[in-house]
């Protein structure tokens, strides 16, 4: 479908559609989001854990090409993983699940998936043999994939080196790349997820007062590298922070990145947006 914007439209890269935070408004939402500007959204497929893992797969299903409300709304895409901190769960099962998930078309990507060393959780050896698991189903599936990872404190620390050293092993020979979800790391963690294929992926967190340390990381990004998100319904951004967040609020981060690299608003949109087809090799596709 065409639309009626001018403007290119942006795409919010990671979503939690299926947050019961949008039990009572969810198509309003998207409605809003459409007219925001938003042409897309990659809706995530963790759930609260494996059980709800085909929630955002069946936002697609009720929402895409859906001609009877009449309200333009932008495209679902979704993915399907298992959240660090619910690997302890896995098992046949639950791998079977995703693998049957990720073989469908509107399932695009694993994730979101990594390791979290921030929060107490399943212990770090169960979270990189979860990954592990993870990325044999999805190379096996031609899935780019969606990373989650937090370092117990900020700056260099073990969650970022034991990424790596994953993905240099498990991922860079499939050629699939990935992206690096709510991007929080520094510049050498940014440089080497390029270097592996990677987008980095921006949230609201970027326009917080004190995040200038990820603003000059967002500043030395190369346009085709770069993605934004909002994580909703968390992590709103500056004008909106501490309220629920949802994917219309992505316009707010995009005015920043396209600030700090010095690009215009449309130029900013039109870069992401081209950035996710290539990723996930899809035809230019927005609205509904
Ligand atoms: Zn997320």
């Amino acid at each position: 479908m065409t639309s009626h914007f001018e403007a290119p439209l942006l795409i919010d890269s990671h979503a939690h559609l299926d947050s019961p935070r949008y039990i009572n408004d969810r198509e309003a939402m998207l409605a809003r989001a459409w007219q925001a500007g938003v042409g897309a959204v990659l809706s995530i497929g963790i759930g609260e854990g494996p059980a709800e893992m085909h929630q955002a797969r069946d936002l697609c299903r009720e929402f895409n090409g859906q001609p009877e409300s009449g309200t333009a709304l932008p495209r679902l895409y979704a993915s399907a993983g298992i959240y660090p901190h619910n690997t302890h769960e896995i098992d046949a099962t639950v791998l079977a699940k995703l693998d049957g998930l990720l073989a469908e078309p509107e399932v695009i990507a694993c994730g979101e998936i990594g390791l979290d060393y921030y929060h107490e959780g399943a212990p770090h050896a169960v979270q990189r043999e979860g990954l592990i698991r993870q990325l044999e189903i999805a190379a096996a599936r031609k899935r780019p994939i969606l990373i989650h990872c937090r370092d117990k404190s900020d700056g260099a620390g073990g969650a970022w080196n034991d990424l790596f050293l994953i993905l240099e092993e498990h991922w860079r020979g499939t050629g699939l790349g990935g992206i690096m979800h709510c991007f929080g790391a520094g510049w050498d963690e940014a440089r080497r997820s390029l270097d592996l294929g990677f987008l980095v992926s921006f949230a609201g967190n970027l326009t917080y007062p004190k995040a200038k340390a990820l603003r000059d990381v967002a500043a030395r990004m190369p346009l085709e590298g770069v993605l934004v998100e909002t994580d909703a319904p968390w992590l709103a951004p500056a004008p909106k922070r501490g309220k629920r967040n949802e994917p219309a609020f992505v316009a707010q981060t995009a005015r920043t990145l396209a600030g700090l690299l010095n690009v215009s608003e449309d130029e900013i949109a039109s870069a992401t947006t081209k950035n996710f087809f290539r990723l996930f090799h899809l035809a230019a596709d927005v609205g509904n």
